[in-house]
């Protein structure tokens, strides 16, 4: 269902198919219990949003015990944008449990299905929002992205994801996770539709002090110019080893296809981006184990009450998020507390910042060169439920492509390019800062000219 389609949907019958195939796919935590209003604006669709931005109309659980119960006080800068231009929010949508996962197994709400082969996982930490919108339950989503969340889901379950420009979307009411990283972006079928919802959600909020004071171009009439004589790079450190060969291959022969649409290629290296992956999982989880300090029983969520026999405020924090946090969340936190420690901070932390300041320079300087630079999104296709659940270092790689864009702060989409072995292949196109334009530019004019599902 993409948002043309939806624009003419009976809202009674998109709950009731909501429910019936959720029973199947868990990709959702809220749905409403009965229609609600659509707007007039130029998006009248309902939809369902990723449960860690947060909504007057349902709680704000994150996938997570300790904020089962949660109920925003406010809502969420983005949710009061789509609202103005006609959106209906019938529900929020699974998780990993704070965003952190790639696989949507560590939600405390249950694992989410891929909807393209259900024995598979949907990836993460948007896997309830893309197997959603790849299932026809929605029209789009929003998600999160802090190291992969929105595109990695994408790739694996066949759609659309979009990270913006760090800043380019507020963040005002989304859970603050990795707040150096974390964008909200769309989740869509198809780029067009990805255009539309893009333009609602941009543009400067005094509400974020980090949302970017630049104006928000027409998107949707901007991806239809024409890609002739863009150049496209080709950074070698993404393709071949750790990228699984039949992925590498989808990906080239898409390149392929974009050169006969009038593209230049142009071979370019980025020698530092091999080191992203390592330095993302050392600031992402620094900064978790700051920002999420602030669940501790005390304001949000969980609170245990007299019968818990607590004596101190020190027994109260620990007994609270001992139950109330899974265990890659108290592992993200173990790893961020450590790495900023007295001691270890100039060793681990600050020397991460350092090297991610190298891997940006690389990417400045490449972007002085092409317009756009193409990898795949994944080194792999949608792997099984349970194949990585219990090996931490193999579901960290499943970011090995994605990482760099948010370290760098620049935009980067995901659409699928072809099918290996039945399974979705997603495509990357990063740009530079800003450059939300022509990377869907160049997704909207490879998705308009050939049928990923045939190639
Ligand atoms: N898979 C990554 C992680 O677990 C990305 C998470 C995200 O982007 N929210 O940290």
């Amino acid at each position: 269902m993409n948002i043309a389609e939806a624009k003419t949907i009976d809202l009674k019958n998109f709950l009731k198919q909501a429910n019936d195939a959720n029973k199947e796919l868990n990709a959702l935590i809220s749905i409403a219990d009965k229609p609600g209003k659509l707007g007039s604006g130029e998006l009248a669709v309902p939809c369902f949003i990723k449960d860690n931005i947060v909504t007057l109309e349902y709680p704000t659980t994150c996938a997570s015990k300790i904020l089962e119960n949660f109920q925003s006080p406010y809502e969420a800068t983005v949710i009061t944008k789509l609202k103005a231009a006609g959106v209906w929010v019938a529900g929020k949508t699974n998780l990993d449990e704070f965003a952190l996962g790639a696989s949507n197994e560590n939600s405390a709400f249950g694992v989410v299905k891929n909807p393209i082969d259900k024995s598979r996982v949907p990836g993460g930490s948007s896997g309830g929002s893309t197997a959603a919108v790849a299932a026809g339950l929605t029209p789009f989503s929003l998600g999160s992205d802090t190291g992969g969340s929105i595109r990695q889901p994408a790739a694996f379950c066949g759609v659309v994801g979009l990270k913006p420009t760090y800043g380019r979307v507020s963040r005002y009411g989304l859970i603050a996770m990795a707040s150096s990283l974390d964008q909200i972006g769309p989740i869509t079928n198809t780029v067009e539709d990805c255009a539309q919802v893009l333009k609602i959600i941009s543009g400067v909020d005094p509400k974020d002090a980090t949302s970017l004071p630049v104006p928000v171009p027409d998107y949707p009439a901007e991806i239809k110019k024409d890609i002739k004589g863009l150049k496209i790079g080709v950074p070698k450190e993404f393709f071949g080893e750790g990228v699984d060969p039949a992925v590498d291959k989808k990906v080239k022969d898409a390149i392929a296809k974009i050169k006969e649409l009038g593209a230049v290629i142009i071979e370019v290296s980025l020698p530092t981006a091999p080191f992203a992956l390592a330095t993302y999982y050392i600031i992402q989880p620094a900064e978790v184990s700051s920002n999420l300090a602030r669940f501790d029983g005390v304001k949000y969520g969980l609170s245990l009450g007299a019968d818990d026999q607590i004596e101190t405020i020190e027994e109260l924090y620990k007994k609270t998020r001992a139950l109330g946090l899974g265990h890659e969340v108290k592992r993200r936190i173990m790893l961020g507390t450590y790495t900023t420690s007295a001691g270890f901070r100039e060793a681990y932390y600050d020397r991460a910042r350092k090297v991610a300041q190298l891997i940006k320079q690389d990417f400045d300087r490449v972007f002085k060169q092409v317009d756009v630079l193409i990898s795949p999104t994944t080194p792999t296709v949608a792997f099984k439920l349970g194949e990585r659940a219990n090996n931490p270092l193999a579901m960290y790689k499943a970011d090995l492509l994605t990482a760099p864009a948010n370290l760098v702060g620049i935009p980067a989409i995901s659409i699928p390019c072809g099918l290996a072995d039945g399974l979705p292949v997603g495509l990357q196109v990063m740009g530079p800062q800003l450059g939300e334009s022509v990377i869907m530019r160049v997704a909207h004019h490879f998705e308009k000219n050939y049928n990923w599902r045939e190639l």
